[in-house]
């Protein structure tokens, strides 16, 4: 059973990745045009924070919790928080949303998530956790073949020009699964040209990262770009120094909406030596 994400939800990891997630939904919702979501590796949708799995390696604390007792911050990162904090009524934050409940809780009436979860008892959770919204699809499947199954989306009458994928592996062979996602995207984009592609990937050895990011670059894509916060300055294959978001034709200037949160992010949950990047790997002609 795969609980890991559980221990890490809401880290600086889960900052970056729902802060650029929550203002790409925000994009995609200023044209009334209907959009379908494909979550690729969706997890179980809701953590407890409170809960002792994640007070144990208290990643939170180093992370979301970081920029609740903060007075205002930038836009980007206030809808991200304006999301969290959502899902804590009372003010005190205890629950953090995964990425399908973040997408779910944006969705129009028009618009459709279909999220997959390979472990069937973080699927279930997901489907509970959508029992009553019928613009949701849990699928315990695999997200790989689901990019194959599912794109171009279409449902009933509904063909879905535009949209978005969100790859979010755990990365446990790491090389693997840089292969499957370049692959994966390369399909998908024939298939469904127009969409956005967002894809998470871990920093630990940067070294490791350099054959991914320059095939990524060499992707039949309108634009990619990347952006990234590094907490640490490690350089190990043991713990995460910070994360990336690879964003393959983006809604138009998302990017000036992220750049300016990084170094917010960086000052914030960083320590010595933690740097943010944000850099063109195909400019849009
Ligand atoms: N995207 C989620 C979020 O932001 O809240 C977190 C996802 S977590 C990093 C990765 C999830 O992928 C785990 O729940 C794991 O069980 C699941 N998983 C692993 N391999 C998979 C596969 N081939 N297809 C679909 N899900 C998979």
């Amino acid at each position: 059973m795969n609980y890991r994400h559980a221990f890490h939800a809401g880290n600086h990891a889960d900052v970056l990745k729902h802060m650029v997630l929550v203002n790409l939904l925000e994009a995609l919702a200023r044209k009334d045009s209907p959009y379908f979501v494909l979550d690729t590796h969706a997890g179980r949708g809701h953590y407890l924070l409170a809960a002792a799995e994640s007070r144990k390696t208290a990643e939170a604390e180093e992370g979301v919790f970081k920029l609740f007792g903060q007075a205002r911050l930038h836009e980007s990162i206030e809808r991200y928080l304006r999301a969290v904090q959502s899902h804590n009524p009372v003010g005190a934050l205890l629950a953090y949303p995964g990425s399908p409940l973040l997408i779910a809780q944006h969705l129009r009436q028009q618009d459709r998530l279909a999220a997959c979860e390979l472990q069937p008892e973080e699927a279930q959770r997901l489907r509970e956790l959508f029992h009553h919204d019928s613009r949701v699809a849990v699928h315990t499947r695999d997200g790989y073949g689901a990019i194959k199954a599912l794109l171009p989306p279409r449902i009933g009458q509904t063909r879905f020009g535009r949209g978005l994928v969100l790859i979010d592996p755990p990365y446990e062979t790491q090389d693997a699964e840089y292969r499957q996602i370049i692959a994966s995207v390369r399909e998908g984009l024939g298939r469904w040209p127009h969409a956005t592609w967002a894809v998470w990937y871990p920093i630990k050895q940067r070294r490791t990262l350099l054959p991914f990011l320059r095939k990524a670059a060499a992707l039949p894509a309108r634009s990619i770009w990347l952006a990234e916060l590094q907490v640490r300055a490690d350089d190990s294959p043991l713990r995460l120094a910070g994360s990336g978001m690879l964003m393959i034709n983006a809604p138009w200037q998302l990017e000036q909406a992220i750049a300016p949160a990084l170094p917010i992010l960086q000052n914030l949950l960083g320590q010595a030596g933690a740097t943010t990047r944000l850099e063109w790997l195909k400019q849009p002609e």
